[in-house]
């Protein structure tokens, strides 16, 4: 596994001191030991998310907190606005669907982000349960506004329930600042860990609907449990302890570098990776104002097929990206700058790239994408 380099936008590659961490003997879940690394999680992830709630643990992966989020939140039949400006917000519509929700879709044109009044004019209509809205669209590489909409809907009946999962961790969120009503994410991103830990944070507002009696069946993902358990502090459920000590050890890591310059290192890093695609003839996907930097999307030129690059810089370099699994494959590849990525894991990315791309027949410039980037990272005078 030597030359294999994961560069996916989730999973991500684990920093040593997590694996390291992750590695050490289980604990019980109920003892002291465990307790202090939930308690200490909690507390280091809430400045993570701009927050003073508590902060929930499941055993889930991503799309398991996208439906616990909607179970606690809906009953049958009720009214939810889901933004599909991606293939997650696309999965919304399809869990609420299978709840048997009533599901309006905001549609917006992929490459594009919700904005607070197309939002607000949809919600001034019906009396929505629920916004549901996609923070960092790993699918385009757009971040959506949530202190605009927040705003719009902080004096409505309306909840704000967002997906942070790919967002957490690289790209700021200030939830109670903006008035997001619940953030479902994951271990797997930008949190440096592997799959299996999921992650829920909800305000009073929010409670106030969950509490309900009247609510969607639950019982595994029923937050009511959660919040019981959170205040000894325990969770419900037997937690992945292992994963949960790694997790305590990526927000300690976190908390080193400290998160300012986390969330400044993302931008750099994504910044100067669009910039290095750019000067090799790839153009970045996302057309709206905030662009992810989590996530580089980015389209692949006419006479190219994505699956190729992607196949080719597997076999060859062992440089693991993804492709794209929607109406865009083929056209569009992606690369993730989440998590423990720095400027060294983006310029041998480059150097993957180009060959790639000559091997294909792409005709580029040698190093242009590298130099490209180099006086980018040189310019944020980021050298790491
Ligand atoms: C990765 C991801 C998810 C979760 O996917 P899982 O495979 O279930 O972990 C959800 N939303 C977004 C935006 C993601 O990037």
């Amino acid at each position: 596994m030597k030359d294999y380099r994961l560069r996916l936008p989730g999973p991500t590659s684990v920093p040593e001191r997590v694996r390291q961490a992750i590695a050490r003997p289980v604990l019980s879940h109920r003892g002291p030991e465990f307790t202090e690394i939930l308690r200490r999680s909690e507390e280091m992830l809430q400045p993570v998310l701009g927050t003073r709630n508590r902060v929930f643990f499941f055993a889930s992966s991503g799309t398991g907190m996208m439906e616990a989020a909607l179970v606690n939140v809906l009953a049958a039949g009720e009214r939810v606005l889901i933004s599909t400006h991606g293939q997650f917000g696309d999965r919304f519509v399809a869990i609420a669907g299978a709840l048997g929700a009533r599901v309006d879709t905001l549609d917006i044109p992929w490459g594009l982000a919700p904005t607070a009044s197309q939002v607000e004019e949809r919600v001034r209509s019906v009396d929505y349960r629920a916004v549901v809205v996609v923070h960092n669209e790993s699918s385009t590489g757009v971040v959506a506004d949530l202190a605009a909409i927040g705003a719009v809907l902080r004096e409505r009946n309306a909840l704000l329930v967002v997906d942070s999962v790919s967002g957490l961790g690289g790209v700021e969120m200030r939830q109670d600042e903006w008035g997001v009503d619940i953030v479902a994410s994951a271990s797997q991103k930008a949190l440096m860990c592997p799959p299996g830990v999921g992650v829920i944070s909800m305000s009073d507002k929010a409670w106030e609907t969950v509490n309900r009696d009247d609510r969607l069946p639950r019982f595994y993902w029923d937050f009511r449990k959660a919040r019981a358990a959170v205040e000894k502090p325990e969770t419900p459920f037997t937690t992945p302890v292992s994963l949960m000590a790694g997790l305590h050890e990526a927000l300690e890591m976190i908390h080193e570098e400290g998160l300012p310059h986390v969330l400044a290192r993302h931008q750099t890093v994504s910044r100067a990776l669009r910039a290095g695609c750019a000067a090799l003839g790839l153009a970045s996907y996302p057309k709206a104002e905030k662009i992810s930097s989590t996530v580089v999307c980015l389209n692949v030129p006419e006479n190219l097929n994505g699956k190729d690059i992607v196949g080719r810089l597997k076999e060859r370099y062992g440089t693991v990206i993804a492709g794209s699994r929607n109406k865009l494959e083929g056209r569009v590849i992606r690369i993730g700058t989440m998590g423990c990525v720095s400027a060294g894991d983006i310029l041998t990315d480059l150097a993957h790239l180009e060959a790639t791309l000559r091997e294909l027949g792409w005709a580029v410039a040698p190093g242009a994408g590298m130099a490209a980037a180099a006086a980018l990272l040189q310019e944020e005078s980021y050298a790491r």
